[in-house]
């Protein structure tokens, strides 16, 4: 746990006991402060009162008394409309942070050289934030990594000099950290996505640029509209940058990926630094991406050649995506529930040529539509879930599909066929594009019972 000892005495509320705010209040109170919480769910109560936490309904208190608010990211600060503890926080002059925000300060008063790796993006924060604590941890470092990913921030190790943070930060997360000041900032990209809860794209771009414009050393991969703003932005205030970009590979200075190939750029020259070629965790120009960012995060580190590439080499990958779950014969079977759109969908279309796809589920808005031109890539769909008739249509006679109802039914099915056919690396690919909560309460659920069958029908296999 990291005590938050620069709130020693203050009052503070914490309003949200899911598990970052349970373990704010902890490393509150271990700080000293003086900690009130509420939660609206009566068994979160009760689980904080069982912890020894002060419940207080916060409706009811003195909010004049309050130095903070501390806001779980799951409470809606200004969309669609700010919530009731927001408005009399306000009504107060009461500031309101998140955990992150707790965790930059402290880091400021005990350990302010420390390193802190904070990462964001619209896709592929789990998959960076891996990959950067693997690289570290291959390069002998103790490595705290959580966030919005796995440990909430301050139930981790507190930060100190021969320590690195690795930190997952979800928009909202940002937007309860008003002086995030990491040093080394890494923003990935960022499409339109959680609209409803900042406003508009303009607003949320700027939300995820805040996590950059103050690290030491910025990280930004350039491939869309919003992040070149940004990284422009920097690049003007005389900010350290690191380009990063996987569509121009002849950017003057930065990292880029060439085909498999990373490479340096610098002065409009060009330096291998790794191929990701056989890398199976690395599938795919998106996670190019993500190791190209994560390359560039380790600074003059990188520089030692064969240390990072046996970093890279032997990163396990995170479950539920692009996750090879086995090999029957010539068939690989590969796990992506994560993808849970078209979006997702489409990158792991992009990663494999020829795929017997199972997908399904609670179809998003615009379902497979947007995978038309990858259609070419699928010799045969399995359907599964409430989707099915929908996407049945959409597919009309692009490629043959079956319905299936359930996984159970559709990996044997898709394994026998990839097995028959006269493909000589046929994938069996789950990538549902779909959410999951039809058939099962989330995607790891879902992804976790595509595996189990897989391993079964090994299984199976070698007892004959
Ligand atoms: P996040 O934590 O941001 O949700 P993940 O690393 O968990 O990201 O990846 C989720 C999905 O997003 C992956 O299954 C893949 O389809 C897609 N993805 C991963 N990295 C990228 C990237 N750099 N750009 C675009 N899409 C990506």
């Amino acid at each position: 746990m990291t005590p938050v000892t620069a709130y020693k005495d203050k009052h503070v509320a914490v309003f949200g006991l899911g598990g970052s705010g349970f373990a704010t209040a902890q490393a509150l109170v271990a700080g000293g402060a003086r900690v009130l919480v509420w939660d609206d769910n009566e068994h979160a109560r009760e689980k904080a009162r069982a912890a020894g936490l002060r419940i207080e309904n916060l409706a009811t208190i003195e909010w004049r008394d309050f130095t903070s608010l501390v806001l779980s990211p799951g409470v809606p600060l200004t969309h669609p409309a700010p919530h009731w503890t927001v408005l009399k926080a306000r009504e107060a002059g009461v500031e309101i942070i998140g955990d992150i925000e707790l965790f930059c300060r402290e880091r400021r008063k005990i350990a302010p050289k420390s390193p802190f790796v904070a990462i964001t993006g619209t896709n592929g924060k789990s998959t960076t934030t891996a990959l950067v604590s693997h690289l570290f941890r291959s390069f002998g470092f103790a490595v705290e990594v959580g966030g919005n990913i796995g440990t909430p921030i301050l139930a981790l190790q507190p930060p100190a000099q021969d320590r690195v943070h690795v930190i997952e930060c979800s928009s909202f997360q940002i937007d309860l950290a008003p002086s995030l000041d990491p040093s080394v900032g890494i923003l990935l990209n960022v499409t339109p996505d959680h609209l409803d809860r900042h406003g508009s794209i303009e607003n949320y771009a700027a939300i995820k640029a805040r996590l950059v414009r103050n690290a030491d050393q910025a990280v930004i991969g350039v491939d869309d509209k919003f992040t070149l703003a940004i990284a422009d932005e920097l690049r003007k205030a005389g900010r350290p940058l690191t380009l990063v970009s996987v569509t121009q590979p002849t950017i003057e200075n930065g990292v880029v990926l060439d085909g498999p190939h990373i490479m340096r750029r610098a002065e409009g020259r060009s330096s291998e630094i790794a191929d990701l070629a056989g890398i199976a965790s690395l599938r795919g120009a998106h996670n190019g991406q993500n190791a190209a960012a994560a390359v560039a995060a380790l600074g003059s580190l990188a520089d030692d050649l064969d240390r990072l590439r046996k970093g890279l080499q032997t990163f396990p990958g995170l479950a539920h995506r692009l996750e090879e779950v086995g090999r029957k014969g010539k068939v690989l079977f590969v796990n992506d529930s994560k993808a849970t759109n078209a979006d997702a969908a489409e990158k792991a279309l992009l990663s494999f040529d020829k795929v017997f796809w199972i997908i399904g589920g609670r179809a998003k808005q615009g379902g497979i539509e947007p995978l038309r031109p990858l259609f070419s890539k699928v010799v045969k769909a399995y359907l599964i879930g409430e989707a099915s008739e929908a996407f049945a249509q959409t597919i009309g006679d692009a490629f043959p599909f079956e319905i299936c109802g359930a996984l159970e039914t559709a990996v044997p099915s898709a394994a026998r066929d990839a097995e028959a056919s006269d493909i000589a690396e046929p994938v069996v690919l789950l990538s549902p594009a779909c959410a999951s909560f039809d058939q099962f309460s989330d995607f790891e659920k879902r992804g976790d019972r595509f595996r189990e069958i897989v391993k079964a029908l090994l299984a199976a296999e070698t007892q004959v």
